[in-house]
Formats: C-alpha cells, sequence, structure tokens
C-alpha cells in the first residue's frame, strides 16, 4: 500500500534554509527569494497501489494522494477536507467524468465545479486546508493572524478563488485581473462575488504586468510590514505558484488513469499520454508529477495558442520573450508569456540544482531569454511534446469536433483537442478540457457559424447579454448552461474599479479597501 511519510518541503532557488511541512507551505504560498516550494520527497505508486485506488470515490482517492504524500494533518482530517471540497458542489458525482470523443481521444472533464472552469479543482480544495492550516498554527504556535490572499488571473483563477475563499475564516481576498483581457462572462462573475472579505480590481495593463505586480507586492518588505502593523495581515497567495494548487491537479491525473484502467479503455499498465491546454505549466505539471509517481503517463503534449512561448521552449530549449508580442487569443487563460511553473519543472528535471534555476531566472528577468544546457533539454525532450494552434483553428476545431460527434468544447479544450489529433501516436489521449464552453460564448457562436475569431457578432447576437446568448446556443447544441453561470445576470455587480497595474497602483489599491 501508500506509505505515508513525513514530507517537508524544499524551493527552487534553493534559498530557504528551515524544511517547512506542507501546511505552511500553502500558508506562506511563495518561498523567501522568490522561489517555488516542492516536496522533498514524491512517494512511489506501484501498480497495486493504483489499482487499490480502483474501488474509491474521487474524494477517497484525493486523500489517499495527500496521505502518501505525507501531508501534515491527521488522516481522518483530510478524509474530511476532501469530503467537503469534492461533493455536492460538483455538478457530476463522477467529479471530473471522462468522455471518449474520438476514438483514443478521452476528454477530461475538469469543469463540473461551481465555477465552471478547472481551477475550481484545486481552489474548492485549497481554501479548506489553507482555513485548516491557520488554526493548526494558532493551536501550536498560539498566534492566528489573518491571511489577504493576492491573486493575480487571466481570468478563470480570480472567480475560482473567490468561491473558495468566500467567507472562510481567517483571510480576505484581492483579485486583480487585466482590465479588457477577460471574457463578459469572466468579468461579470467576479464582480457579482459574494462575500464581506472578498475584494475585485480591474488593472490596466495585461496579464503578465498584473502578475508581475502582484509578486511584487509579496516581496515588498516595507509594504508587509506596514500590511502587519496596521492590519494584523499577511499576504499568500492563490494563484498556481502555490503548491496548495499543484496537489489537487496530482490526483485528478492519477485518478483519470485508475478510471480509464478500471473501466477498460485500457489495460492496469498500459500507456497513456495527457495533453493540456497550457498557461502558467500548472495543471500540465500535476501530470508530470503523477508520471514521475508511477502513473503509467507516456508523454505529456502540451498545447499553446498564439502565444506559444512553451511550444517554442519545449522544441528548442531557449525560452525567449526579448521579441515576442503578447497576442489576445480566443482562450484568455492561456495568454502568458512569463509561465511561472515552469520554474518547477526545470528544477526538478536539472536533480534540483537551485542555483541553476536562480541563474536562469536572472536571466529571464534582465535578458528576457535564457537557454537550458543540452542535459536538461533532452530530459524536457523525453517527456514533453509541443505544438500549437492559431485563433482561426481553435474554432473550427470547436466546430469539426460538434459536427462530427455532437461534443461541445471550449476555445481552451480544443486548442488541446486539436494538438492531440495532430500528435497523437499509438497511446490512448488523455485530454484535459479546462473550461465549460458557456464561459466563452461569444467564440463558441462565432466557432459554430464560421463567424472569423475577432469578426463582429451578427447585431442580434451582439444585443445579447453573455448569458442570453449561452441559452441560445444551448437550446440549439441540445447542451446546457451551468447553474452558476445561468444565475449571473439576476446578480447585482458589486465591484467595477479599474486601477493602475504598477506596484504602486495595486499596493495603492489594497490600502484604500483596507481603510
Ligand atoms: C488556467 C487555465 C488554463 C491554463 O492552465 P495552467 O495551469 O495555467 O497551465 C487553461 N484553460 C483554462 C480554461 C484555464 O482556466
Amino acid at each position: 500500500m501508500l506509505q505515508p511519510m513525513m514530507n517537508t518541503y524544499m524551493d527552487t532557488r534553493g534559498l530557504n534554509a528551515d524544511n517547512p511541512a506542507f501546511s505552511d507551505v500553502i500558508v506562506k504560498g511563495i518561498a523567501p527569494g522568490g522561489g517555488l516550494f516542492v516536496p522533498r520527497d514524491i512517494p512511489h505508486l506501484t501498480l497495486d497501489d493504483l489499482k487499490a485506488l480502483a474501488p474509491l470515490s474521487y474524494p477517497q482517492r484525493a486523500a489517499a494522494i495527500y496521505k502518501a504524500f505525507g501531508v501534515d494533518f491527521p488522516d481522518q482530517q483530510i478524509e474530511e477536507l476532501m469530503a467537503g471540497a469534492y461533493a455536492d458542489n460538483f455538478d457530476d458525482p463522477a467529479i471530473a467524468p471522462i468522455k471518449e470523443v474520438k476514438p483514443g481521444l478521452h476528454v477530461l472533464e475538469l469543469w463540473h465545479g461551481p465555477t465552471s472552469a478547472f481551477k475550481d479543482m484545486a481552489l474548492q480544495c485549497l481554501p479548506r486546508f489553507f482555513s485548516a492550516a491557520v488554526e493548526k498554527q494558532a493551536a501550536e504556535q498560539g498566534s492566528a493572524h489573518d491571511y489577504l490572499i493576492l491573486v493575480a488571473t487571466s481570468g478563470d483563477t480570480g472567480k475560482a478563488a473567490l468561491a473558495g475563499f468566500a467567507d472562510r475564516p481567517h483571510t480576505k481576498i484581492a483579485v486583480f485581473y487585466p482590465h479588457g483581457g477577460v471574457s463578459d462572462i469572466q468579468r461579470l462573475q467576479m464582480a457579482t462575488q459574494r462575500g464581506d472579505n472578498v475584494m475585485v480590481f480591474a488593472a490596466r495593463g495585461n496579464f503578465d504586468d498584473c502578475q508581475t505586480s502582484v509578486k511584487r507586492t509579496f516581496n515588498d518588505e516595507k509594504y508587509n510590514a506596514q500590511l502587519a502593523a496596521r492590519h494584523e495581515l499577511r499576504l499568500s497567495s492563490a494563484n498556481s505558484i502555490s503548491w496548495g494548487r499543484l496537489m489537487p491537479q496530482i490526483v485528478y491525473y492519477v485518478s483519470s488513469y485508475v478510471t480509464m484502467a478500471s473501466r477498460g479503455d485500457i489495460a492496469f499498465g498500459d500507456p497513456i499520454d495527457v495533453c493540456v491546454p497550457t498557461g502558467n505549466f500548472g495543471n500540465i505539471l500535476g501530470a508530470w508529477y503523477a508520471r514521475t509517481m508511477g502513473t503509467p503517463i507516456e508523454h505529456l503534449l502540451c498545447a499553446s495558442n498564439e502565444n506559444r512561448v512553451l511550444t517554442d521552449f519545449l522544441t528548442t530549449g531557449t525560452y525567449d520573450i526579448s521579441d515576442r508580442q503578447f497576442v489576445l487569443t480566443p482562450s484568455p487563460s492561456m495568454d502568458i508569456l512569463v509561465s511561472s511553473n515552469v520554474e518547477r519543472q526545470l528544477f526538478e528535471l536539472t536533480d534540483r540544482d537551485g542555483s541553476r534555476i536562480a541563474e536562469w531566472m536572472r536571466q529571464l528577468r534582465e535578458n528576457r531569454r535564457f537557454t537550458l544546457d543540452p542535459e536538461t533539454f533532452s530530459r524536457i525532450q523525453e517527456v514533453y511534446r509541443a505544438d500549437s494552434v492559431d485563433n482561426a483553428t481553435c474554432l473550427a476545431t470547436i466546430r469539426e469536433v460538434y459536427e462530427e460527434t455532437g461534443y461541445l468544447l471550449d476555445p481552451h479544450s480544443a486548442v488541446a483537442f486539436k494538438v492531440a489529433e495532430r500528435l497523437k501516436g499509438d497511446n490512448p489521449v488523455l485530454v484535459a478540457s479546462t473550461a465549460h464552453w458557456a464561459k466563452f460564448g461569444a467564440n463558441v457562436f462565432r466557432a459554430l457559424h464560421g463567424i472569423a475569431p475577432d469578426a463582429a457578432l451578427p447585431d442580434k447576437v451582439a444585443q445579447l447579454s453573455g448569458i442570453e446568448l449561452d441559452r441560445r446556443i444551448a437550446e440549439k447544441a441540445g447542451s446546457y448552461v451551468p447553474a452558476g453561470l445561468d444565475e449571473l445576470d439576476a446578480l447585482p455587480e458589486r465591484f467595477n474599479q479599474v486601477i493602475d497595474g504598477s506596484l504602486d497602483g495595486v499596493e495603492g489599491a489594497l490600502d484604500s479597501w483596507l481603510g
């Protein structure tokens, strides 16, 4: 059986002197010095371990994997937290069901949670462990601080984090998204968020500007001291740089393999490939950890949109944003140039050489590019395949797949589906589907009607609200609009503030909210 062990964490730049446990790292978010936390020990799963997961429910599988990682909570508490995280807040009893949409192409639906994006898989789970960790610290150290969660979002994280943290004890949450850089529905989802501890800001600039300012706020010691003195708050993160976001994403890849093998899509032990629509590299890194733990995953197929920095990196060994334009695409949650979790991947592939990582990250900051050594690059190539899909092909894929199979993909999932079709070899491919199509109704409408990606919608359609358009698409396509989206038009908009995307803009906005 899985052998639980006491695990501690190291950071990707080798600067962290103590040996924090899981509960410490999820509360801290980012490591001192700007590195990212990774677990010292990665548990190994034998085929028998995988088979033993087969009869378990999704939350039970999640608990078993957390225990194997040596998470520092009692077994029973882990089980209870997982039972709360993955329950009727998801609209499918399987939590993350898998559908074979074309022969050998198995779509993993990661969007059955309350905000209809895959971020819910982690963000229904992390806040529960976060609150439990704050209480554990209070019990052990006698001092409870409250935490201010800062989130930079390209769209979906923001709402999922707000929904996860709303009214959770000992937390406040502030979300920053690029002004004009998210879909209508994504904006509405955030603007209507309930809860007394939540705040939302639109920041001028693109997602990278926004993410950079939030990261700099974390590293601004003077500002942190001031927050502590005036408000008794410490900063923490719910971005995919938090290890607490990564763990739940490992779970669904292990669980999916077990599901596919136990229902006969494959035999136990047969390899599969996994294809992931990638932005910050968190989701696909979850698959890498699942693979490293012993799940029979052969290749990881990394799918990019027109912001193809990752495709180029994985196929050339050079990460280069020195001469790259940021492009807006129909899949905004993948519109990213600086992909944070690449750092964790490189740390693992260099046998955890923190000084080499720190040097590459310095080069990326200063020269806007770095090149891997041949050894590390060949390790990348053993595992990864990558390709990118342009905007027109993305929409054409939605239409093609719908016409051939009756299955409706969102634009992010369509990018992955197309890449999976192109790169598929002998292995069945598990294609991560990361959003319900109704979050991106306007582009799904364009796709189904053969309208170009940036062309205007017909007048009649342009007049509809995002939700009305979704209802029309659903009716014609024999699909449905998830409950959390369907209610949006009826809710009051609470947040509409636009701020400057600079460090001063972010810190000033927080100050005026906190008073
Ligand atoms: C966040 C997101 C992605 C990208 O995931 P990463 O973990 O950042 O690579 C892809 N699709 C959707 C719909 C998302 O919300």
